[in-house]
């Protein structure tokens, strides 16, 4: 085995397609990572507009009319900008009282008092004449 030198040219311009057969996108540059690896630069059109993607040489599968890549995880990850997924934990939930002291009912007045078959007022259930005017009330 002879270790094979890509040329720009059998990269640039060419489709890159993942292990599912999924379009990834066109070659537009290749570079060499901060730990002098290779790198391309898979170009992708997409509704949001033009996304680059970073692929380790080392990632590529095949290289033929089209640039296979090999499932992520027979190779190294390619080089995304890492970005935490979650700020930090989340605070713990502050339970909220959601229950309010129901106010107590107000009391039955209709059944405490007896009112006064004479003059209507209201004479307490105890009271044997009307304070009012002083009609003998019947219990
Ligand atoms: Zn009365």
């Amino acid at each position: 085995m002879t270790s094979r030198i890509i040329k720009d040219e059998e990269l640039l311009g060419k489709l890159v397609i993942d292990h599912k057969a999924k379009i990834v996108g066109k070659v537009t540059d290749l570079g060499v990572s901060y730990d002098g690896k290779a790198v391309i630069t898979v170009q992708s059109e997409t509704p949001e507009g033009t996304k680059e993607e970073f692929f380790y040489m080392d990632r590529i599968a095949a290289i033929g009319d089209v640039i296979l890549l090999k499932p992520p995880t027979e190779a190294r990850t390619p080089i995304t900008p890492v970005t935490p997924a979650f700020p930090g934990p989340a605070p713990p939930s502050v339970p909220t009282p959601a229950k309010q002291i129901p106010s107590p009912p107000p009391p039955p007045t209709s059944e405490r008092v007896v009112i006064c078959p004479v003059c209507g007022a209201k004479n307490r259930p105890t009271a044997k004449f009307c304070i009012k005017c002083g009609t003998k009330l019947v219990p």
